[in-house]
């Protein structure tokens, strides 16, 4: 089967691979109808995931079909159309139990799909721990729509859910990307009074007003960023923060127009390390919230998308087979032609 490999230092290569085999009686095997690629993938080839392993097929964000069940699989069966969690998790470690899947202690737990063990660019996949990391897509959503729920959706929602965002609050958004856009449209149902998205990228912030996902758009040095949301909250700052760009300043953004007592979540995963001036935040008595998403909400996200509630098909502003992958790369990490996320068809 073709699969696209990071074979480390920068280099991606599309390459014949063996179909996978189960190797676990938790295992399923999927076929791959739709994936895409994520910035993560992009941070892989910078070499900016240091537990990223050489020689794996990437890709954390894809649909399928399960071809093939271990014995002890039960929620799903061969036939099944499945969306994939972007992460692997045993369900009965001590984190597992308290919902913290991101920190699963199993071998495989966590973060391992096209990191650590081959993922999902690729025609086929192996998923472990199957009854965990799959959700069955009802027939009225297509893969277009499910295509987020493993990853990017799961931030998104576990982002607002951990935001603490109450009714007529006013919650500020750092970053307009893929995952910013799915992290607005998840605050949106704790009804706050407004979304402030903020970002370097008109085009993106112009894409989040029309859709309704934000209310005011704000750009940095276009315009005074803490200043127009004090205005908007008669002075206090944003109730609730979530920082998603990971640029070189939005953690500084995050904090300042943070009211006293906000939460800040910080979704972003940085490249550098980031200062934290605590003599200035003294006072504020903020509480920090730090990544990486526990993505076990994925059936819950489901539903959303099938009574309407979650919408993320304009994301998807451009599509093609496997066979272009590395041009869809090129494309996307230089957000070339006003792309939002590639959907690609194995
Ligand atoms: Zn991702
Ligand atoms: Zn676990």
């Amino acid at each position: 089967m073709r699969a696209l490999v990071y074979r480390g230092n920068g280099e991606l290569a599309l390459e014949d691979r063996p179909v996978p085999v189960l190797r676990d009686e938790k295992d399923a095997i999927v076929e791959v109808t739709l994936t895409t690629i994520c910035s993560s993938d992009i941070h892989i080839r910078r070499g900016a995931v240091p537990r990223a392993v050489p020689g794996t097929i990437l890709g954390h964000e894809f649909v399928g079909r399960v071809v093939q069940i271990g014995n002890a699989v039960k929620k799903v069966k061969p036939g099944d159309r499945v969306a994939v969690n972007v992460e692997t998790f045993c369900g009965e470690c001590f984190f597992c139990r308290r919902g913290y899947v991101n920190n699963c202690t199993d071998a495989h737990g966590g973060w391992a799909l096209g990191c650590r063990i081959d993922g999902g660019q690729a025609e086929y996949v192996r998923i472990p721990f199957a009854d965990n990391g799959l959700t069955v897509i009802p027939d009225s959503v297509t893969d277009e729509q499910a295509l987020f729920v493993g990853d990017i959706l799961s931030t998104g929602f576990w982002a607002a859910r951990i935001g603490e965002i109450s009714p007529a609050d006013t919650v500020a958004v750092i970053g307009a990307g893929p995952t910013g856009l799915c992290t607005m449209l998840c605050a949106r149902l704790y009804t706050p009074a407004r979304i402030i998205a903020v970002d370097t990228d008109e085009f993106r912030l112009n894409l989040a007003l029309a859709r309704g996902l934000a209310d005011v758009g704000l750009v940095p040095g276009r315009d005074d960023i803490e200043g127009a949301i004090r205005k908007l909250t008669q002075g206090r700052g944003a109730d609730t923060v979530l920082e998603v760009a990971g640029g070189a300043d939005t953690f500084q953004t995050a904090w300042k127009i943070a009211r006293p007592n906000a939460v800040v979540v910080v979704v972003a995963m940085y490249e550098e390390a980031q200062p934290l001036p605590l003599p200035e935040m003294y006072g504020k008595n903020l509480i920090f919230k730090t990544g990486g998403v526990d993505g076990c909400y994925c059936q819950e996200i489901m539903d959303l998308i099938a009574c309407g509630k979650l919408n993320t098909d304009f994301l998807i502003t451009h599509r093609c087979g496997l066979d272009q992958i590395l041009d869809a790369y090129e494309i996307f990490e230089k957000k070339k032609d006003h792309v939002i996320k590639f959907a690609v068809r194995p």
